[in-house]
């Protein structure tokens, strides 16, 4: 089974657009996030425009605030204290990688937890490994867990999930949302022996790597789901661009029992947790 991120992205969506409509008749207030960039990195640049188009069409405010390469860490910390005291923002998002002279630890700590749609603030990652009720949680592993959902339903428990990657932004995050599920988890990096070895025991497994196909056939246990986050470019045989993922598709597909594919699988999801997350802000401090 191809799991669907496209579609899944579409129904999430859809709630949220009634949602949205709801908590406007209920309390008057329109979700609003504002997206900050920083430069003219252009993939960068469309992800903000998609983050937009796709805010809106559910029907919540959002804005763009462009500021120029060479945009000092005061300038953009100024920025961010004049969004985090407006009421109608109800969440910031500074669209990452920033310049190299601009530390992205100070700036996200910058941002008020309770506006922090991406959930990097140590206040939401903090929540999230406690456990405690409000944290903001990080999109795309929130989507991954959304995915695997679709093919397994509600209960994970007791399912030996194997995370591949220990970012923050993905891995560590994912990683305890499956525990939440009360899956066993087993984090794997790069300095981790037997690889292959370990994903074979996974009943799902999930793979935020960013190196491209690197999930071969032959770890991967019969009937397991493959959660593939990785976003590679590469060039095909006739030398055009091509976007893969870090699971090897074309083989691996055969053999478990559900895969994301690359593109239309994690991807969508990730701007359509946003959405959700800019909704939770608002319903909670709008
Ligand atoms: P990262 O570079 O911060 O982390 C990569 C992780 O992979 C590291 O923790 C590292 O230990 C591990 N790793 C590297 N080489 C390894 C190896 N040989 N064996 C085992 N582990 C190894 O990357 P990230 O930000 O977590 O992103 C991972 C991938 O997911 C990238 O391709 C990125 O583009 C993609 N991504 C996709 C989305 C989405 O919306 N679909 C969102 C975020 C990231």
């Amino acid at each position: 089974m191809i799991i669907d991120g496209k579609q899944a992205a579409a129904d999430l969506r859809k709630t949220l657009t009634l949602q949205v409509a709801q908590l406007k008749k209920d309390k008057g207030t329109v979700p609003g996030l504002t997206v900050v960039l920083v430069g003219e990195d252009p993939a960068s640049e469309v992800y903000v425009r998609n983050k937009i188009k796709q805010t809106r069409d559910v029907g919540m405010i959002s804005n763009e605030i462009k500021l120029p390469h060479d945009t000092s860490q005061i300038q953009l910390l100024a920025e961010l204290q004049q969004l985090n005291s407006d009421d109608a923002v109800h969440g910031i998002l500074v669209q990452l990688p920033l310049p190299n002279h601009i530390d992205e630890s100070v700036i996200i700590a910058a941002i008020a937890p309770h506006k922090d749609v991406d959930g990097f603030h140590a206040m939401n990652s903090g929540r999230l490994l406690n456990g405690e009720p409000g944290a903001l949680v990080p999109c795309t592993p929130q989507g991954c867990i959304i995915l695997a959902k679709q093919h397994l339903g509600e209960d994970l428990s007791g399912l030996h999930a194997v995370v591949i990657g220990r970012s923050n932004i993905v891995g560590k995050p994912v990683a305890l949302l499956l525990l939440q599920e009360n899956c066993t988890v087993t984090i794997a990096h790069s300095r981790t022996k037997n690889l292959a070895g370990i994903c074979q025991q996974a009943d799902i497994l999930i793979a935020a790597v960013g190196r491209a196909n690197f999930v071969q056939a032959s770890w991967v246990k019969p009937g397991a789901t493959v959660i593939d986050v990785g976003i590679n470019h590469i060039e095909n045989e006739s030398g055009k661009a091509k976007l893969v993922g870090d699971v090897d598709f074309a083989n691996v597909a055969p053999v478990c029992g559900a895969i994301t594919p690359v593109p239309g699988g994690v991807g969508p999801m990730t701007i359509a947790c946003l959405l959700k997350n800019t909704l939770i802000a608002a319903s909670t401090n709008g």
